[in-house]
């Protein structure tokens, strides 16, 4: 296979043996992408620093055919995100895009524009001035994940009945978004449903600016709980990191 060049966002990193390293990387070009980084003097002085945590790439890769691992043969660090290590709800956020990225992306699967929006809202939670944003835009990064995933929530319908719900009391994640009054004593796992939240998933959903807006304490805490649930539904599992996120 010829050498094949690629930007990517360092996900995962675990030892190998003494001298090499397994790492997970998100990439534009071939979505996710385990790769052996072999190591010695070259490990150290020129993949070291580039393969740290949450460090977007240049890189070249050989590519594996099938199965097995690519090798990673050059990795230059295009950008970092040194914010991140100041304020821990932007750090924590930060680590919950990486996971979500980990381990629900498939491999071999290019999705640019998840690419570009984890990107920027790794920009977006490494800026000081982010503040009570932290959340508003990592609630927008996990709809474009779920949208590009083939989960987005349904908000403007019914998800049980298809009936239009103006003002549906309640979310519930096994049936894929908000439940209108008559379906949702039927829907067992349901949460209730503020209209403000209703209208800040709609908000957030539609547009890549609303989650600039000053949304409140409250919406903030209820987005969390109502997208932490469906992530964790949909997943199978809660993240390890959604406990870190409450109160962002
Ligand atoms: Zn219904």
């Amino acid at each position: 296979m010829p050498p094949a060049n690629a930007t990517a966002l360092v996900l995962r990193t675990t030892d190998w043996s003494e001298t090499s390293r397994i790492a997970t990387l998100w990439t534009r070009e071939f979505g996710k992408v385990r790769v052996l980084a072999k190591g010695g003097r070259r490990l150290r002085s020129s993949f070291e620093s580039a393969l740290d945590l949450l460090t977007l790439c240049r890189i070249v890769l050989l590519r594996k055919s099938s199965g097995g691992l690519d090798l990673l043969t050059e990795a230059q660090v295009v950008r970092r995100f040194p914010g991140l290590s100041t304020r821990l709800p932007a750090l924590y956020a930060a680590y919950y895009v990486a996971e979500l990225l980990a381990d629900w992306t498939e491999e071999n699967d290019p999705h640019p524009h998840l690419f570009d929006e984890a990107l920027d809202a790794l920009g977006t939670l490494a800026d000081p001035a982010a503040g009570e944003a932290v959340g508003p835009r990592l609630v927008r990064f996990e709809l474009v994940l779920l949208r590009e995933l083939g989960y987005s929530p349904l908000l403007d319908v019914c998800a049980a009945c298809h009936a239009p719900a103006d003002h549906p009391p309640a979310f519930s994640a096994s049936a894929g978004g908000v439940v209108c009054a008559g379906c949702a004593p039927r829907q067992r796992d349901r949460r209730p449903l503020s209209p403000a939240c209703h209208e800040a998933l709609v908000q957030l959903s539609a547009s890549g600016d609303a989650w600039r807006r000053p949304w409140g304490y409250a919406v903030r805490a209820e987005l969390r709980q109502v997208l932490g649930g469906y992530v964790t539904y949909l997943l199978g599992r809660r993240p390890r990191l959604l406990p870190y996120l409450q109160g962002s």
